[in-house]
């Protein structure tokens, strides 16, 4: 009797047990599909189409970056809102047409100037993200404002580690060679127009920087990794790399003797930092177990530089037309990869409309983000990259540069646009359907498609802002203007007033 009880408690233990590990394996997957993805936003800056082994390079190399294209999707035809980086990064990070607040020239780097920013009535990606419960940080170039209101830290930041100006150089020793001043000798308003030689920062505090900046940044973007524990994230590593000034470690460039032009033998080994970088990040990714359920998207915040005054032929925008700064092809479309093992996406090339303002979209669907406040522009992509969903996310993507009047909108089928550098005044148009690479001007020949493209951009521009700030240069002639003429006034309204007698 006794042995026949014993023979019911193992065989009720035993399916306890079972019943116990059903439980627990539902839970798992339970937790799993409900759980929140963690998001890497990785940006190049101003990155040449064809730059990177994945769009077609042979002469740089980018392994990193490829296995993570050739596992993910590559999006053949992906964009950025604006053709250089400043107006680029504010439509990434509000994941809204940067036109809608008229933010369309690069910021000057002004510490103390409480207008000159990303505005208030924007929330970046990240903020509605911390507000659901993410670990959020930014690593690398701001570019957004440099005052105290809109650092990183209070535009839904838990965590900065880089610059807030548009550029940076590349070695410390310059740096530490340039820390005492403000600029170069003669030009105070050097660092303040480019801020490229000032400190890095973390959080609000001085930060070190003891190796080539690159990677920097990618070490510290896995430290932030293997830091977040249990608590999803949302980690935007905004590299400056590729951007000018050319400055790459002798050994890296040591590899690619294959190139001739110096210019761009340097540029490739700085392509190549920011991959072994990328490397780096996913290593932590592995060894925290984050991979799988981690979305990486990689993009460039606009194309290559396009030769200048100083000859630099360095960036390779591949089959595109002109290059940063242009309506053309070249200017705004980038290379862009989506990498999320976890989330049964069908991998491989993707033809639809595909935009930087996505990303947004995409991280605050799938993060239960804050959706109050203005509305975002983009789509999430995943119902499109699952199959879902069909077609293409969007039927026209716009772009506009107000101050010099240059527009473009394309659709699947074609693409209006107006260059407008001051060298032709004279709109085109183009079927990229059968000349992707806009060769031939149909705008004299094709008058209701062109029609059609204009209302659609005229339709779109109608809730836009004109754009509120001031170039660079100009802002910074402006301000000292303003700043004349105040203390000008104030000595002629001191000249008027009587003298103070004291009896
Ligand atoms: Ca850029």
């Amino acid at each position: 009797m006794i042995h026949i009880m014993r023979r019911h408690y193992v065989l009720i233990i035993f399916l306890c047990l079972l019943a116990f590990q059903g439980i627990n394996a539902q839970d798992k997957a339970g937790r799993l599909s409900e759980s929140k993805p963690n998001i890497i936003v990785i940006l190049a800056d101003d990155l040449g189409y064809k730059d990177v082994g994945f769009t077609g390079s042979k002469e740089i190399f980018t392994p990193n970056l490829d296995k993570l294209a050739n596992n993910g999707v590559i999006f053949k035809n992906g964009y950025v809102t604006h053709p250089f980086c400043g107006p680029s990064r504010a439509g990434l990070v509000t994941g809204r047409y940067q036109a809608r607040f008229g933010l369309e020239i690069n910021l000057t780097n002004s510490p103390f100037d409480m207008y000159n920013g990303l505005p208030k009535t924007e929330q970046t990606f990240a903020k509605r993200l911390q507000k659901s419960g993410y670990k959020t940080g930014i690593i690398g170039k701001w570019h957004l404002g440099g005052s105290y209101g809109f650092h990183p830290n209070r535009r839904g930041f838990d965590y900065f580690y880089g610059f807030v100006s548009g550029g940076h150089n590349y070695f410390p020793e310059l740096t530490e060679k340039y820390r005492p001043l403000i600029g170069k000798k003669g030009d105070p308003l050097y660092a303040a127009n480019e801020g490229t030689k000032q400190p890095l920062t973390r959080n609000d505090k001085l930060a070190e920087f003891d190796e080539y900046l690159t990677t920097a940044l990618s070490k510290d973007a896995a430290r932030f990794i293997k830091g977040s524990k249990d608590q999803p994230f949302c980690l935007y590593l905004a590299y400056n790399a590729p951007h000018k000034p050319l400055e790459a470690p002798e050994d890296v460039i040591a590899k690619y003797k294959h190139i001739k032009d110096p210019n761009r033998r340097t540029y490739a080994a700085m392509i190549d930092v920011m991959d072994q970088g990328i490397g780096t990040v996913v290593d932590a990714l592995k060894k925290t177990g984050k991979l799988e359920n981690t979305l990486i998207f990689f993009l460039s915040d606009n194309g290559g530089h396009r030769p200048d005054k100083k000859g630099y032929t360095f960036a390779d925008n591949g089959p595109f037309k002109e290059g940063k700064g242009s309506m053309h092809e070249g200017g705004s479309h980038v290379p862009f990869i989506l990498h999320w093992p976890g989330g049964n996406l069908k991998t491989g090339e993707f033809d639809g409309l595909v935009s930087a303002l996505d990303i947004a979209a995409t991280a605050v669907a799938l993060g239960k983000g804050d959706t109050s406040g203005k509305p975002l522009d983009g789509k999430n992509l995943i119902p499109y990259l699952t199959g879902e969903k069909s077609g293409s996310p969007h039927d026209a993507l716009f772009w506009r540069i107000e101050t010099n009047k240059a527009f473009a909108v394309r659709t699947e089928q074609a693409k209006f646009l107006l260059e407008n550098w001051g060298k032709d005044p004279n709109p085109k148009l183009y079927d990229m359907e059968k000349d992707p690479y806009e060769s031939t001007d149909l705008s004299n020949k094709a008058k209701k498609t062109r029609a059609e493209l204009a209302k659609l951009w005229n339709d779109w521009n109608k809730g836009n802002k004109a754009n509120i700030f001031l170039q660079a240069g100009k802002y910074q002639k402006t301000r000292l203007e303003l700043y004349k003429k105040l203390y000008e006034d104030l000595v002629k309204e001191a000249e008027k007033k009587k003298t103070l007698i004291v009896e």
